[in-house]
């Protein structure tokens, strides 16, 4: 029995794989007891999940992960126990889908003046219709054999100077820390060492993320060394944040990752969950199992 939450996760309201119903009972079935769903720039995924995890039996944690960007960076910011219908949260990401919309289009046409036509349509058919990020087109560019994979088709066509690169123009970190606490959530940064920040530029982004209201980071996470979880644990506790965890599970065509294959947070974080009161009894049992 997994005796942490997974805290971070997609199903196909986003670039998950899983419809929120499949994700849910996957979950269940590996021992996951409290999940969040946290799909990029939408709820739209919640409702279905928490109908499976009320026949589960499991908790459900509504979240959604927001594209911010920082600076000249793409940073994401979590959003835990979000309430769904809030205004200002609604309001927030209907503008992130307006411009990830345009900027699908426009992934499109710069593909297309490569040589590579129909790109947008691709990866629109790979998508819910509403919301496309880049996942899709890596997939549909892996579908024609353009790439290996969809992390050859970031290294060389979606990021920074490669033909599909559109400069992310998404909400600033204030805004988004303020539309998830206006929504009662907790905002955590995601990923952290994802960035590549040195460690000065990594104390600049906690130290405003905590002035505007923000309370946690990601320590433990899918794409997280066991060194990067030290270091972070520390940043946490440099910062007075709360520690979160979750895997970043996108489905499982990407098999090296499964959903509630946590570590534990290393020594003197606070987990986010610690006064959650969902998750009183969990912690007892785990307290009860570790005797
Ligand atoms: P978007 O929000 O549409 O710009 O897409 C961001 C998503 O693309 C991330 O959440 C990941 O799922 C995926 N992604 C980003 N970088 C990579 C990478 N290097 N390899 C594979 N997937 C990536
Ligand atoms: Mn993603
Ligand atoms: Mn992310
Ligand atoms: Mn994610």
């Amino acid at each position: 029995m997994t005796a942490i939450p997974d805290l971070h996760t997609h199903s196909t309201a986003s670039d998950g794989t899983l419809s929120p119903t499949d994700l849910v009972a996957r979950a269940a079935s590996a021992g996951v007891r409290v999940l969040a769903l946290t799909d990029h720039d939408t709820t739209a995924g919640l409702e279905e999940a928490r109908r499976e995890a009320n026949a589960q039996g499991i908790v459900l944690v509504s979240g959604v992960e927001i594209s911010v960007t920082w600076g000249e960076r793409t940073i994401h910011v979590v959003g835990l126990g979000v309430d769904p219908e809030n205004a200002a949260l609604q309001q927030g990401l209907a503008g992130l889908l307006e411009y990830r919309s345009w900027r699908a289009e426009e992934i499109g046409r710069r593909l297309a003046k490569q040589g590579i036509e129909g790109a947008y349509e691709g990866a629109r058919a790979l998508s819910n219709g509403t919301l496309i990020g880049r996942t899709h087109f890596a997939r549909f560019l892996v579908d024609r054999r353009l790439a290996k994979d969809t992390a050859d088709v970031f290294k060389h066509f979606l990021t920074t100077g490669k033909p599909g690169y559109v400069a992310g123009r998404w909400a600033s970190l204030e805004a988004t820390v303020g539309w998830i606490r206006e929504a009662g959530g907790q905002a955590v940064v995601a990923h952290p060492a994802r960035y590549g920040m040195t460690r000065t530029r990594v104390q600049r982004l906690l130290g405003e993320f905590r002035e505007h209201g923000g309370v946690g980071v990601e320590v433990v996470t899918g794409s997280h060394s066991r060194d990067d979880a030290f270091t972070f644990a520390r940043h946490a506790r440099e910062q007075r944040l709360l520690a979160s965890a979750g895997s970043d599970y996108h489905g499982p065509i990407y098999p090296w990752l499964e959903l509630g294959r946590l570590p534990s947070l290393p020594e003197g974080c606070t987990p986010i969950w610690h006064d959650w009161p969902e998750m009183v009894n969990e912690i007892a049992a785990h307290r009860t199992a570790a005797v």
